[in-house]
C-alpha cells in the first residue's frame, strides 16, 4: 500500500507502509509447549464462528473480552474443555481473567496462541484460513487490520505502563507505526532540511547518580576519650583545636583507685617472692626427710594463690590504662603514684574537650574527642534501588558554601538493609581533606559514577522521538529513506540512551529532522489532507 501525500510545509514526502513482514520480537521465544492436539484445534475450528486472536478462544467464550461470561455458573454449553478452562473463566474474586492467561508483552496476545512466539502454529493459522499475508500474522492477531484488537491491547498496555516514565516504556504491540517508510522525493529535501545522523555505537556505560550526604569523621580515625579511673583533674594540657600526636597527654587524672591497684600488685609480688623461697626451702627439707610431705604441699598451693593475685593485680592496672612496659616499671620502681595521664590514641585534633581542672570524674565521663580530619567519610542516602551501589564505585561530593570545589573519592561501605523511615539505603565514601574544608556534619551532594554495561549499544537521546504510544528512531536505508522503529531504552547517561533492542550497531538513525519525521508519520495516520504528489514539481 502507498500513501501519496503533499502537505503545505514545503516538506514533501512519500509514505509507503511496511510491506516487509514484521520483525521477530526481541523477546525470548519460550519452549513451545503448544500440543499437536491443540494445533489441530486452531485448524478445525469452525470458521463461522467469531474467533478471538487475542487469546485463542471463540469470541463468545473469551470472558477477557467480553467479561459479563464470568458471571455464567456453568461453562458455556458448546465449549469444549480446552475453550471452557482458557475462555470462560470462572468468577473469582481474587484472581481476574487477565491475570490467568500469560500474554506475552511483546505483542499484547495470549502467549501460547502468539505465532510470532510459536512458529511452529503458523501452518495451523494458515490451514483455518485465519491469516494475513501482508503482515505475515494471523487475520485475527494482526494489528494493522484489525482496529478493535489494536484498541484492546493498546488500552491493557497504557493500564499495564502508564505509571512508568516514557523513556522506560517498552514498546507498544499495539503500535500502528512500526515499520513505516519515510521516503523524501528527493535526497535535496534532506540536505535543504538539515537532517543529522548518528551510527548506532557501542561503548562502556556510564552515568552520574546523585544523592543526598553528610560529611562524618571517619570512625577509624575518631575517638572519645574519658578516664580509665574515677578521679580528679588534675591537668588539662590540650584545648579544642590543638593538634596533638600519637602518645600526647592531653590531661592528668589524680586517682586514688589507681594507686591503690598499684599497691595492690606490690604487695602480691612480695607475696610470691616469699612463698616462691619458702617453696625452695621445704622442697629440700622433704628430700632430706625433715620435712613432711603435706607441709610443701601446704605451701605450693600458698604459692599459686599469690602467683594468680599477682597477675590479677596487674590485669587491673592495664584495665586502668597502663601499657604492658608501665605495669612492669611500677613493679620494679615499686612507685605508687596515684597520677595517671590521658594519652591521644592517634594524630589528630581535639576536637570536643569537657575536661575541667579540679573537678572529679567517673569513667564514664567524656573529657576530650580527637579525630584525624585529614580524612572524612560521607554518608550516602542513597535514594536509586534500580542502581546497584558497590565498593569502589567513585564518588564526586559537593558540599554546601563550597560550590565550586568538589572532592573526589570511592565508596567504602553499602548497608544490607533499607532505613526504615526513609526507604533509603546508607552507604559510606572515604575523602581526603588535607585543607580541612570538609567539616563534620556538613551537607552536601555526591554523584556516584556507575558502570553498568561495558559494551552498551547507545544513541543520541535527540535521536528518539515519542509517537504516542512507543520510544521510536528513525533508521536511514538511504539518503532519502528512513524507517521508524520502535526501541526500548535503558539508561539515559548525559545525552544519550542505552538502547536495548530495536536498531543494531552500526545502523543510522536520523538525530536532527527526527521530530520532523515523526510528525509527518503522525499526520499520515490521522488522514490529514493528502493530494497526490507532482513529482516533477522542483520545491
Ligand atoms: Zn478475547
Ligand atoms: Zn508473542
Ligand atoms: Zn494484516
Ligand atoms: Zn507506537
Amino acid at each position: 500500500m502507498i500513501r501519496k501525500r503533499c502537505v503545505t510545509s514545503g516538506f514533501v514526502l512519500v509514505f509507503l507502509a511496511a510491506t516487509s513482514g514484521p520483525r521477530p520480537c526481541g523477546a525470548q521465544s519460550p519452549a513451545n509447549h503448544t500440543t499437536d492436539a491443540a494445533k489441530d484445534q486452531l485448524a478445525q475450528r469452525d470458521p463461522n464462528r467469531p474467533w478471538c486472536g487475542g487469546h485463542g478462544v471463540y469470541e463468545d467464550e473469551c470472558s477477557i473480552c467480553h467479561p459479563e461470561l464470568k458471571e455464567r455458573k456453568s461453562p458455556h454449553p458448546g465449549g469444549d474443555a480446552r475453550g471452557d478452562q482458557r475462555g470462560a473463566l470462572p468468577a473469582s474474586p481474587d484472581a481476574s481473567a487477565a491475570a490467568a492467561v500469560e500474554r506475552c508483552e511483546a505483542h499484547g496476545i495470549a502467549k501460547d496462541v502468539c505465532t510470532r512466539c510459536n512458529p511452529a502454529l503458523v501452518e495451523s493459522f494458515k490451514k483455518a484460513g485465519d491469516w494475513c499475508a501482508g503482515h505475515g500474522v494471523p487475520e485475527s492477531q494482526c494489528t494493522k487490520c484489525n482496529a478493535a484488537l489494536r484498541e484492546r491491547i493498546a488500552t491493557e498496555f497504557i493500564d499495564t505502563f502508564a505509571g512508568l516514565p516514557r523513556s522506560q516504556r517498552p514498546p507498544s504491540p499495539a503500535c500502528a507505526n512500526d515499520g513505516t517508510k519515510v521516503r523524501l522525493v528527493s535526497e535535496d529535501i534532506g540536505k535543504r532540511t538539515g537532517l543529522t545522523f548518528s551510527e548506532v555505537a557501542r561503548q562502556p556505560l556510564t552515568h552520574f547518580v546523585t544523592c543526598n550526604a553528610e560529611v562524618a569523621y571517619d570512625g577509624n580515625r575518631f575517638a572519645h576519650l574519658s578516664s580509665p579511673v574515677p578521679g580528679v583533674v588534675r591537668e588539662a594540657r590540650v584545648d579544642l583545636g590543638t593538634s596533638v600526636t600519637q602518645g600526647n597527654v592531653l590531661a592528668v587524672i589524680d586517682s586514688p583507685e589507681l594507686a591503690a591497684a598499684k599497691a595492690d600488685l606490690l604487695q602480691a609480688i612480695s607475696s610470691v617472692a616469699l612463698h616462691t623461697r619458702s617453696f625452695e626451702r621445704e622442697s629440700k627439707l622433704e628430700k632430706t626427710g625433715l620435712s613432711p610431705m603435706r607441709d610443701v604441699q601446704e605451701i605450693e598451693y600458698k604459692l599459686s594463690e599469690a602467683t594468680i593475685a599477682e597477675s590479677r593485680a596487674a590485669q587491673r592496672l592495664r584495665l586502668l590504662g597502663l601499657s604492658e612496659e608501665e605495669v612492669r616499671r611500677v613493679g620494679e620502681s615499686g612507685e605508687t603514684s596515684s597520677l595517671l595521664s590521658l594519652t591521644a590514641p592517634f594524630a589528630g585534633e581535639v576536637v570536643e574537650r569537657s575536661a575541667v581542672i579540679g573537678e572529679a570524674v567517673e569513667t564514664s565521663r567524656m573529657l576530650f574527642s580527637v579525630a584525624d580530619t585529614a580524612r572524612m567519610w560521607a554518608m550516602l542516602d542513597w535514594t536509586e534501588p534500580r542502581v546497584r551501589l558497590r565498593v569502589g564505585m567513585p564518588v564526586l561530593l559537593q558540599v554546601e558554601g563550597f560550590e565550586g570545589e568538589s572532592f573526589t573519592g570511592r565508596i567504602t561501605w553499602v548497608s544490607t538493609k533499607l532505613e526504615p523511615r526513609t526507604r533509603t539505603l546508607k552507604a559510606r565514601a572515604e575523602f581526603e581533606n588535607p585543607d580541612g574544608i570538609l567539616k563534620a556534619n556538613m551537607f552536601g551532594r555526591t554523584s556516584v559514577q556507575v558502570r553498568d554495561n561495558e559494551s552498551a549499544l547507545v544513541l543520541p537521546k535527540d535521536a528518539v522521538q515519542w509517537d504516542g504510544c512507543c520510544n521510536v528512531v528513525f533508521v536511514r536505508e538511504d539518503d532519502s529513506t528512513f524507517e521508524l522503529r520502535r526501541v526500548r531504552l535503558g539508561p539515559a547517561p548525559g545525552n544519550i540512551f542505552e538502547v536495548r533492542d530495536g536498531v543494531r550497531e552500526g545502523e543510522q538513525v536520523v538525530v536532527v529532522g527526527s521530530f520532523l519525521l515523526k510528525t509527518e508519520v503522525l499526520k499520515g495516520e490521522i488522514g490529514a489532507g493528502c493530494c497526490p504528489v507532482d513529482f516533477n514539481k522542483k520545491k
